[in-house]
């Protein structure tokens, strides 16, 4: 500690790449601070440091983290107390670029696994950016010294000490996160889709807004047909609809609140935080949103069951294109999602490709079968769940065809679910018959996607792994388009797919027989030994995302 200061009164005035020099270990009071990166320049991404405190200083409870749950609970906690200390304790600009900068990454709304905060065996380690202070281009040892001798200790002071901490509501985020999934643990056992629970609040404060939306929200309840009961640890009983494995159709009038419940159940792969509204809405893991994407790029796909007999004899047990229509961008988002494991299927007609989803009878009678490529979702989603036990979440306003196919209907009115199944059940075609002449289902093929398609370096030799902005993912010479790629929720995700991406072309391409199994294979050694065996270089900005998005990213890398 006091090598350090002596170092920065020594650096004074000096050039700002001397800050360079006081790079290492150094034990505090309360703690230790590890330089781990340095910036050389006041206007670079800012220095990143380590800070550590043992749990004999801290004295944090090891109950905090004593499943995996909880400890998922209680890093996020803590690390959004970090951020709430850097808010309140540290002054802020202190000098060009990012001088005076001090903070900590989170999310806004969902509890990710991340690596900015984690928990170890004999203590708690908080990854941090600090802006090294500059006057002008030179080294501002007074302004440094204020930050890591007063600011920096303030903040750990007040978030990284069992007594500073709110505890009540720590072991509110920690249940929290407990029962949600605990929740998804019992969708799996009674073998439904989702849950929504009594008084939840789904509408959100815009499209680019997951704050629950503040302005007179109508709470979410229960039809009682569909609604259950479920006891979980921490909130006790907990009523609300069921979504069972099947086909559920979603309908009601435009502006009743259909895609904002859609939206809900995509989001709910994910933890909530206390307060989001959508804490007890939890969709099973492997749900993947279906949408429509044309433009993307497609790489040996089978969509033989959605598209066959292309004009010229395309092959679409091997379809590969550099410009996807909707309905074949939509239907390759379905093979893939079930080259994943995917069980859940959720499908807005807002961002449906209308071929794709629907061809009334009529439009049967006048475009003969084999002059039709699409075989319509409609005459699928049935043997989908029949023979596949991949359920569907439907969202169709617009269409009566889906009501001959559906288990159960929904319908939303002023923003209230009802359960219409009998009704719809009424107005079922006595002569809906199920299609005929379809093609088989194909056999689910596992794709390896080529290693030169997964070359993380650029044409200088050098790695290149970034988030580009919050949808676009940077690896080597590519821009991975990820804006169509809906259950994405923070950009630590897409930096992270992109190690993993690399990772995964390292150590497993050779030797797994395909790519999901190999990505797998990455996921399962991260929830082992944690987010950093991606990288040589420490960052606190990683968060893990899910299987299905990881394929997501590599299916849309475009040949060079
Ligand atoms: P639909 O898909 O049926 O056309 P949306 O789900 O897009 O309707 O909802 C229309 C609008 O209503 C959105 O602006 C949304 O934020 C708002 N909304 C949805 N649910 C609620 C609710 N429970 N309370 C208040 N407003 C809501
Ligand atoms: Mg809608």
């Amino acid at each position: 500690m006091d090598k350090l200061k002596q170092l920065l009164h020594a650096l004074n005035g000096k050039g700002y790449k001397s800050y360079k020099q006081i790079k290492g270990c150094y034990r505090f009071p309360g703690h230790t601070l590890e330089f781990d990166h340095i910036q050389g320049d006041p206007f670079a991404a800012p220095t990143r440091i380590t800070v550590r405190v043992t749990h004999e200083q801290s004295h944090f409870s090891t109950q905090c983290w004593s499943n995996a749950s909880r400890c998922l609970g209680f890093e996020d906690f803590v690390a959004r107390t970090v951020a709430t200390a850097c808010q309140r304790y540290v002054r802020g600009r202190r000098g060009s670029g990012n001088s005076g900068r001090i903070g900590i990454t989170t999310n806004q709304q969902y509890i990710l696994k991340r690596n900015a905060l984690t928990v170890h065996t004999d203590h708690v380690a908080a990854r941090m950016v600090v802006g090294l202070p500059a006057d002008g281009r030179s080294v501002a040892a007074r302004e440094a010294e204020i930050m890591l001798f007063d600011e920096l200790p303030q903040v750990i002071r007040h978030s990284l000490y069992h007594d500073a901490l709110d505890v009540t509501a720590m072991g509110r985020h920690i249940e929290c996160c407990e029962d949600q999934d605990a929740l998804r643990h019992w969708l799996h056992e009674e073998n439904l889709v989702a849950f929504v629970a009594d008084g939840a609040l789904l509408p959100r404060r815009s499209g680019v807004d997951d704050q629950p939306l503040s302005d007179a929200p109508i709470v979410f309840t229960a039809p009682p047909t569909l609604r259950r009961t479920v006891t979980l640890p921490h909130a006790g009983t907990v009523s609300g609809m069921a979504i069972s494995s099947g086909v559920t159709l979603v309908v009601g009038g435009g502006f009743h609140g259909k895609s904002t419940l859609l939206r809900a159940l995509e989001r709910g792969v994910y933890n909530h935080i206390p307060g989001d509204g959508r804490e007890q809405v939890v969709t099973v893991g492997n749900a993947v949103k279906i949408r429509a994407e044309d433009g993307r790029v497609i790489h040996d796909v089978d969509i033989s069951a959605f598209i066959d007999h292309l004009p010229f004899d395309r092959d679409t047990r091997h379809f590969h294109t550099e410009n996807a229509s909707g309905s074949t961008s939509q239907a390759a988002n379905i093979m893939e999602a079930l080259e994943t494991g995917c069980k859940a299927l959720l499908i807005d007609e807002d961002t449906s490709a209308t071929n794709f989803m629907i061809r009334d009878e009529r439009m049967q009678q006048l475009v003969a079968r084999d002059k039709e490529p699409i075989t319509p979702l409609l005459h699928r989603v049935r043997e989908l769940h029949r023979n596949h036990d991949i359920s569907s979440v439907i969202v169709m306003g617009g269409s009566g065809d889906y009501l001959d196919v559906a288990d159960h209907v929904i319908m939303m009115d002023t923003y209230q679910a009802c359960d219409v199944s009998e009704q719809a059940r009424a107005l079922t075609r006595a002569d809906a018959r199920p299609p005929t002449g379809l093609t088989p289902w194909p056999t689910l093929r596992q794709r390896r996607l080529p290693r030169v398609l997964l070359n993380a370096e650029r044409r200088n030799g050098k790695t290149k792994i970034d988030a580009g902005d919050h949808t676009t993912l940077l690896y080597g010479e590519h821009e991975i388009d990820l804006s169509r790629v809906e259950q994405l929720v923070d950009p630590g995700q897409i930096r992270t797919i992109g190690q993993i991406i690399r990772f995964y072309v390292t150590h497993y391409h050779e030797n797994t027989p395909d790519s999901v199994s190999g990505i797998q294979r990455v996921l399962t050694q991260i929830a082992t030994q944690g987010l950093d065996i991606l990288m040589d270089t420490k960052t606190g900005t990683l968060a893990v995302p899910r299987l299905q998005e990881i394929m997501a990213a590599i299916n849309r890398i475009r040949p060079d």
